[in-house]
C-alpha cells in the first residue's frame, strides 16, 4: 500500500515509524516531514522486540531498503497535497495535525475518490470550535465544567463574575494552543475577555469564547479511535504542558508524556470512557456527524468525578510518541478499519511495558529561539535498549542534522515499568547535545 502521512512533528514521526513497520506498507511519503522521518525504512521492523525499538536502523544497514521520502509540501497546502496524492496514486493518506482537518482535507480527498484517514470538516469541529464542543457536551450529557459561550463581552464578564473570576477563558477557534487563558480573579477574567473579544488578539478564532469554571484535579489525556459507529479507548497518558519542572513556566505544546498513568485502574478507565463515549456516539448519530479518526478528550479528574475540558480531533503530540511504541496492532490495519467502519472486528492490544517521552526543545521555547544548531549523539542514544528518538523540529543541512523549530526531539523509551522507562529515556537524553537544549527533568514524576 502506498501511504502518505501529512505533518512534520514528533507525532508524525511516530505515525510514520509505526506505519512503516506494517507489511502492508510498500512505499511511503511524508509532507513535509523532518530529518528523522527521512531516515525511516519501510517494512522491516514488524517483529521488533521492545528492547530494540530502533532496530529499524540496524537492519537497514544490513539490508538496504526503501526509505520514507519527505516531500516539501506544507501540511496546509491542500491543492498541492491533492495533486501529489493523485500523481503518486496514494492508497491511504494519514493526517497528523489539526489544521488540515479543519480546512477540510478529508472532504477534498474523498470528493476526489482518495482514501484518507481523519475526521471530515464537520467532525473536526470538535477541535476547531470550542463553542461547538461545549454546546455538544451539554446537549448530550457529557461530563464537563460549568460553562457559558459568548460573543458579547458584557454578558461574558457577567458570567465570569458568577464564578468569582476563577475560570478558563477560551477562544472558540484554533489558536496554536495559545487560546486558553486561565484566570484567578475577576480582574484577570475581564482582561482575558477583552483580549479575545474586544482587542481580537486571536483574530477570527476569537469572535466567540467559552468560559469554563476553573477545575482542580489531575489532568490526563484519553484517546479513542473511531469509525463512525464504534469508538475504542486507548490506555491513559499524561502530558506535561508547562515549560519548567514542577509545572512552572509558560504553556507549551507539551514537554513530555508517559503511559499508562496510575490515576485510573482498568475498571475506572472503562467507566470514564463509557461516560464520555456513549453519549458522544449517540450525539454524533443524532447530529449526522460521521467521525473517523482519533477523538482525544483532555480530562480533569476532579474530586466530583472526571470532566472533559476540551476535545481534540487527532492524535496528541507528544501522546502519540508514548502510545505507538506500546501498540501491538498493525497501524495500517487499524487506520484502515477506522476508515472502513470495521473497528468492531479489531481488538486493540497493548504491550504491558510503560513508555516515557522526554521532549528536548530549543533554548527559549516557547518564546523566541534560534534555529540551525547541530545535534550530536543521536546514534548513541538510539543504540540504548528500548529507546526510540522521534524527531520534530529537525532538518538535514550539509549532511548534519540541525534544529529547525521549538520542540526538537521526543526521546522515548519503553521499560518494564514507569521507573525503568523513565531511566532509559533520561539516559538517552544525556547522550544528545545541541546548543541551548532545554528539557524537563520530571517527566513521569507525578506517577512515581
Ligand atoms: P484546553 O486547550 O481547553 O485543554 O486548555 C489548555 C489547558 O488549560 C488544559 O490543558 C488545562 O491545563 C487548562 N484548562 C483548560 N480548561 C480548564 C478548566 N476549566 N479548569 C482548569 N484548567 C483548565
Amino acid at each position: 500500500m502506498k501511504i502518505l502521512v501529512i505533518g512534520s512533528g514528533g507525532r508524525e514521526h511516530a505515525l510514520v515509524w509505526k506505519l512503516a513497520q506494517s507489511p502492508h506498507a510498500t512505499q511511503m511519503w511524508c509532507a513535509p516531514g523532518n530529518a528523522g522521518i527521512a531516515q525511516e525504512a519501510i517494512g522491516q521492523a514488524s517483529r521488533l522486540s521492545p528492547s530494540s525499538l530502533d532496530g529499524v536502523r540496524d537492519r537497514r544497514d544490513a539490508c538496504p531498503t526503501k526509505l520514507v521520502e519527505c516531500v516539501n509540501i506544507s501540511a496546509e497546502d491542500l491543492p498541492k497535497l491533492l495533486a501529489f496524492a493523485q500523481e503518486k496514486k496514494i492508497e491511504l493518506t494519514v493526517v497528523g495535525p489539526d489544521n488540515p482537518l479543519a480546512l477540510g482535507i478529508v472532504d477534498l480527498f474523498q470528493k476526489n475518490k482518495l482514501r484518507i484517514w481523519g475526521p471530515n470538516q464537520k467532525a473536526a469541529q470538535f477541535e476547531s470550535s470550542k463553542v461547538f464542543s461545549q454546546n455538544f457536551m451539554e446537549k448530550y450529557g457529557i461530563p464537563t465544567a460549568r460553562a457559558g459561550t459568548f460573543s458579547d463581552s458584557i454578558a461574558a464578564k457577567n458570567f465570569a463574575a458568577t464564578l468569582g473570576g476563577k475560570c478558563a477563558v477560551k477562544a472558540d477557534g484554533l489558536a496554536l494552543g495559545k487560546g486558553v487563558l486561565i484566570c484567578a480573579n475577576e480582574i484577570e477574567a475581564n482582561r482575558a475577555i477583552d483580549e479575545i473579544l474586544v482587542a481580537k488578539n486571536f483574530g477570527a478564532a476569537g469572535s466567540k469564547i467559552v468560559i469554563q469554571e476553573f477545575l482542580e484535579g489531575i489532568e490526563i489525556s484519553l484517546h479513542a479511535i473511531c469509525d463512525g459507529k464504534t469508538a475504542k479507548l486507548f490506555p491513559t497518558s499524561q502530558d506535561h504542558k508547562r515549560a519548567l519542572d514542577g509545572d512552572k513556566g509558560l504553556n507549551t505544546g507539551g514537554m513530555g508524556t508517559y503511559s499508562p498513568t496510575p490515576f485510573l485502574n482498568d475498571a475506572e478507565l472503562k467507566k470514564v470512557g463509557d461516560a464520555i463515549l456513549h453519549p458522544w456516539l449517540r450525539g454524533c448519530a443524532e447530529e449526522g456527524i460521521d467521525f473517523h479518526g482519533i477523538l482525544y478528550p483532555g480530562i480533569m479528574l476532579t474530586k466530583n468525578g472526571p470532566c472533559v475540558l476540551e476535545f481534540n480531533a487527532r492524535f496528541g503530540d507528544p501522546e502519540t510518541q508514548v502510545y505507538l511504541p506500546r501498540l501491538e496492532n498493525d497501524l495500517v490495519e487499524l487506520l484502515d478499519a477506522s476508515v472502513s467502519g470495521t473497528l468492531d472486528k479489531i481488538e486493540l492490544k497493548w504491550k504491558p511495558e510503560a513508555s516515557v517521552c522526554v521532549v528536548m526543545a530549543s533554548g527559549g521555547y516557547p518564546g523566541n529561539y534560534e534555529k540551525g544548531k547541530p545535534i550530536c549523539g543521536l546514534d548513541d542514544a538510539a543504540k540504548l535498549p528500548g529507546v526510540k528518538v522521534f524527531h520534530a523540529g529537525t532538518v538535514l543541512k550539509d549532511g548534519q542534522i540541525v534544529t529547525n523549530g521549538g520542540r526538537i526531539l521526543g526521546v522515548t523509551a519503553l521499560g518494564k515499568d514507569l521507573h525503568a522507562a523513565q531511566s532509559a529515556a533520561y539516559a538517552a537524553v544525556e547522550k544528545i547535545h545541541f546548543d541551548g537544549a532545554h528539557f524537563r527533568r520530571d517527566i513521569g514524576e507525578k506517577a512515581l
